[in-house]
């Protein structure tokens, strides 16, 4: 197992191995999407060795900025966008939704290979 040079996690998974003999391999942390070569210096691939400056833990993690941060919706966007229901699709008032009505029944309609 491999822990992350930055957070420190022992959630990292292979990215990436080098086409020809297997002589290096890039790794990603699952936690904080650090990306490092095996084949780096100390400072980026080794926790013991990756600068204080830069580490990460979980709380710092929570909370870093949105880089770029992400703007507001638009006026109207939120009307006409996802439902704002715990299920996608579902319609609140409980009727079929006009798509769903207009398709045929199952085994309504042409049916291939029977002619
Ligand atoms: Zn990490």
């Amino acid at each position: 197992m491999t822990t992350c040079p930055r957070c420190p996690a022992d959630q990292t998974f292979r990215v990436a191995t080098a086409p020809v003999g297997a002589v290096w391999e890039v790794r990603q942390c699952g936690r904080c999407w650090y990306t490092w070569r095996s084949t780096e210096p100390a400072a980026r691939r080794d926790p013991g060795h990756f600068p204080a400056d830069f580490r990460m833990s979980p709380q710092t993690i929570a909370e870093a900025p949105q880089m770029p941060a992400v703007p507001p919706l638009a006026p109207g966007v939120a009307e006409r966008g996802l439902p704002s229901s715990s299920s996608p699709g579902a319609d609140p008032s409980g009727k079929p939704s006009p798509e769903r009505a207009e398709r045929p029944a199952p085994g309504a309609g042409h049916q291939e290979g029977r002619s």
